[in-house]
């Protein structure tokens, strides 16, 4: 089956490509000739992650899988949260972002810690409907950053389970557990069962 993912990300391709396995053709949205911008102003993951799924539908008429994801810490109330990319700036390294979270988090103990990464996908089918997934992974925010591997708040996401946060896992360790294999594991069951 192929799918086109609205995804400029050519690692999240090789990653979804990983995930979906040989049942499905993934091609980017550059593979597939597409160039919009998609404008992210949903309240909720879902609403971003349907949003640009059915867009890029509508531009080539072809079952489109779009996704967003992002990290949610209780202590602040739920922030960063759909704004995980752009928080205190989209040019903002990592290291500066993962730093003022840790320093927001100073007076926070034990289980007010808790944070989890959640990650929206959704498979636009042209003629038929919309098919979404959502999960998560529960963990919490570690007191200093650890870890080389993944990307973005990896370092400093302790999953206690594991004694490791997210960028200390092999990217197949991630994928078992992580919101965004998970999610996208669920999409493809539901795909499988489209009455086409
Ligand atoms: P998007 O889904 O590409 O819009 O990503 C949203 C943002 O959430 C990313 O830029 C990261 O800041 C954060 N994020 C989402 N998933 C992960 C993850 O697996 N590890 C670390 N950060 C993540």
């Amino acid at each position: 089956m192929k799918v086109v993912f609205a995804t400029k990300n050519a690692n999240k391709v090789e990653e979804v490509k990983k995930i979906l396995g040989p049942d499905y053709e993934v091609v980017s949205m550059t593979e597939a000739g597409i160039d919009i911008d998609i404008v992210e102003d949903g309240e909720t993951f879902e609403e971003n992650a349907i949003k640009k799924a059915e867009q890029v539908m509508r531009a080539c008429n072809e079952i489109v899988i779009a996704d967003d994801s992002g990290l949610e810490v209780d202590y602040l109330n739920g922030e960063p949260g759909v704004l995980s990319a752009r928080y205190m700036g989209e040019d903002t390294p990592y290291s500066v972002k993962n730093q003022n979270i840790i320093d927001r988090l100073k007076n926070a103990r034990g289980s007010q810690r808790s944070a989890r990464f959640v990650c929206a996908v959704a498979a636009a089918l042209p003629g038929k409907y919309t098919i979404i997934a959502q999960e998560c992974v529960e963990g919490e925010i570690a007191k200093e950053p650890k870890g080389e591997n993944g990307f973005g708040y990896d370092p400093i996401f302790y999953i206690p389970k594991y004694k490791k946060t997210t960028a200390e896992l092999t990217m197949e360790e991630k994928n078992k557990i992580s919101h965004r294999g998970k999610a996208f594991r669920v999409l493809a069951e539901r795909l499988k069962r489209v009455n086409w």
